[in-house]
């Protein structure tokens, strides 16, 4: 589920809603006990959650925070030293820091100002040794009856067993899809889609390091005069051009293809049968371009905005074909992956010499 400010809003009033019936729980059962410091702590808790569930309606999440989880561990510590360690109340403090976590973390996430929930949990631990050694030298004056300290201790260890492990997952799960998340951003290109630059270098150093280089081709292609398409119909149309041309290109998933820069794309693939195969391959992708007809109003639809009114009015009718020049090379002894790829470049550029629009090879 993705948090925003609304749905924070209304888990923060949920739990303290969860709180407040639990401490009703509590007073009742420390009534019933004759545990008068908690019952009265308790008297206090009650209208604190009331007053907390406001708090988180008007969005000071930072405040709501915070005062959770001073009340938690104070009610937690002073448990354990009227009732003893046996009741498990310390537990308690252990799980609400895992909560406190998640809450600085969406805090965070949401750009809101949030509280830095280190200082707290150090004074959680604080208070957390600290009962325990006020017990160890004073033993408690009150005592939960034994059936009563047998459920409490079954259901406060479920209880923060359950939220720490799936506190946990959850963070491995958020923690691993942000990372593929940022992984893909980083080795694919925004605009078309295609894995990058990045991402070729990586796979080719792959292939060195496999020693198999010899067995695959490579090849550049670049949109020829494609300034001249910015410069007459705008850099949307430009862009719009790039995308199409970046789909036909990468019609094939056996062939690896990437924008290399620009209105540049690499291409990578084995060898199979022979390098006039390959070069027959990258000469339909050349006829695909070149028997594609551009339309202006496609502008439009691509970008879902029209930037240029002026110029969506004046070429609103008009189609234009685009071509591209491609330069194949295959791996020769002595090469590294540079100058294989700069040899792929030097086809290109005479191809470009020599009238565009064409697969050069040798
Ligand atoms: P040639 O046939 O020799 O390749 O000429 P060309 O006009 O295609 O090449 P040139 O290098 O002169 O111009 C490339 C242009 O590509 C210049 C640059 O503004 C444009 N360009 C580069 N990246 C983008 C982009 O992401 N979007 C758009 N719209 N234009 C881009
Ligand atoms: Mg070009
Ligand atoms: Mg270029």
């Amino acid at each position: 589920m993705i948090m925003n400010l609304k749905r924070t809003k209304i888990v923060a009033i949920a739990m303290a809603i969860c709180f407040l019936l639990i401490h009703i729980f509590f007073l009742i059962t420390f009534k019933q006990s004759g545990i008068y410091p908690m019952v009265c702590f308790n008297y206090f808790s009650i209208p604190f959650y009331i007053v907390i569930c406001f708090v988180a309606y008007t969005g000071y999440l930072q405040l709501y925070t915070c005062l959770v989880y001073v009340e938690v561990v104070l009610h937690a510590c002073l448990a354990v030293i009227c009732t003893g360690w046996g009741s498990g109340f310390q537990t308690i403090i252990i799980g609400i820091n895992i909560l406190a976590f998640y809450s600085e973390y969406l805090g965070r996430m949401l750009r809101l100002r949030y509280a830095r929930m280190l200082p707290f949990g150090i004074f959680g631990m604080f208070l957390y040794l600290f009962s325990y050694v006020y017990v160890y030298y004073n033993p408690p004056k009150y005592s939960i009856p034994p059936e009563y300290e047998f459920w409490m201790n079954i259901i406060l260890g479920a209880i923060v067993f359950a939220i720490t492990l799936f506190m946990l997952e959850f963070f491995v799960l958020i923690v691993y899809k942000s990372n593929d998340k940022l992984e893909h951003q980083m080795s694919h290109d925004k605009l078309t889609e295609l894995p990058n630059r990045y991402y070729m270098s990586s796979y080719l150093n792959q292939i060195r390091e496999r020693g198999q280089l010899g067995d695959y081709w490579i090849a550049i292609a670049d949109i020829d005069n494609f300034k001249r398409i910015n410069d007459s119909y705008g850099h949307n149309c430009g862009d719009y051009v790039l995308k199409t041309v970046a789909n036909i290109l990468a019609g094939d998933k056996k062939v690896l293809c990437c924008r290399w820069g620009g209105e540049e794309f690499i291409f990578i693939s084995k060898i199979e049968g022979s390098g006039e195969n390959a070069r027959q391959y990258l000469d339909s992708l050349r006829r695909a371009v070149e028997s594609y007809l551009f339309v202006y109003r496609d502008v439009c639809r691509h970008d879902q905005k029209c930037t240029d009114a002026l110029l969506c009015r004046e070429y609103n009718n008009t189609s234009f074909k685009v071509t591209v020049t491609i330069g194949m090379s295959l791996f020769e002894q002595g090469m590294d992956i540079d100058s294989w790829i700069s040899s792929a470049d030097a086809k290109l550029y005479k191809g470009k010499q020599s009238g565009k629009n064409q697969v050069v090879m040798n």
